[in-house]
């Protein structure tokens, strides 16, 4: 494949920064929000604003979320997650900041990865500002839910599954453990919900010194990861975009690589990094 050759080039430059997106999860069996064929999911995400407004529609959050979450705790890193922290020991990429809310990064072996929509596994009191792990709450929503059984239909990226009527009215969240009253919500950024600014100037500050990002799995459809895209473009920064389908950033790219992820990184990282990497010498500009 001459674009693996022409990606090879790149990443072997060093001073890689990954963004990676929910198409690096699928082989972990968490589906994407939009597959290849760019189909988009069942039904629409919880915004901030319903979560915190209707307690209805908090209710059936946590409904769903309390089955989605035993799917997401259950999924293991893939290749394509084990090829990037390759890459990563190898000196290759300097960051990862991913859109991924799974943690499988970090379960892989990445170091230091910028977790830009935070993480499913923390949970925090919108009161008190208490963090808490989820297997805490996890144990927590099981006491209080004891006879609450579900047939799961799907599982999204955000943990959210779908659940009939009947089945979230019998559900019962719970409280801050802290303070008592406190509303909680997984540590992730919902839609409608701003990314903590310190947060993202810390990635547009890797950004920024990088020679390249390397985009692994994102449709780039929303301009929380997408503005790294443009800014890394308006710095003259290369952009290489690995995904299955078009992508809003592929007029920001210098290299597109239509194909699968766990096809495409492994044989990157088995070049770069494997027995055969000492005898790939100066790479070949393509
Ligand atoms: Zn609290």
């Amino acid at each position: 494949m001459e674009s693996l050759d022409v990606l090879t080039s790149l990443v072997a430059g060093g001073g890689v920064v990954v963004l990676s997106g929910a198409g690096l999860s699928t082989e972990s069996g968490i589906p994407d929000y939009r597959g290849p064929s760019g189909v988009a999911r069942r039904h629409t995400p919880m915004t901030f604003q319903a979560f915190t407004g209707d307690p209805l529609a908090r209710r059936r959050y946590w409904a769903r979320s309390h089955l989605g979450w035993r799917l997401i705790a259950r999924a293991a890193p893939n290749a394509g997650h084990r090829a990037v922290a390759g890459l990563q020991r190898a000196g290759l990429v300097d960051a990862v900041i991913t859109q991924n809310v799974d943690g499988l990064h970090g379960a892989a072996g990445s170091p230091a990865v910028i977790e830009l929509h935070g993480r499913l596994d923390e949970v925090t009191c919108l009161d008190c500002g208490n963090l808490t792990s989820r297997e805490e709450v996890d144990r927590r929503l099981r006491e209080a839910n004891p006879d609450f059984v579900a047939q799961v239909a799907a599982v999204n990226p955000d943990g959210d599954v779908d659940l009939p009527d009947r089945q979230v009215a019998a559900f019962r969240p719970v409280d801050c453990g802290i303070c008592g009253t406190g509303m909680l919500k997984p540590d992730v950024v919902f839609f409608g919900e701003t990314v903590p600014p310190e947060r993202v100037a810390r990635c547009f500050a890797v950004v920024e010194q990088a020679r390249a990002v390397l985009v692994l799995g994102s449709s780039l459809t929303v301009m929380s990861g997408r503005r790294f895209v443009i800014r890394a473009a308006k710095r003259g920064i290369a952009v290489a975009i690995v995904n299955q389908g078009p992508t809003r950033g592929d007029g920001y790219a210098t290299l597109s690589v239509d194909a699968p992820l766990g096809v495409v990184l492994p044989a990157l990282a088995d070049r770069l990094t494997g027995a055969d990497a000492a005898t790939i010498g100066a790479p070949t500009p393509v």
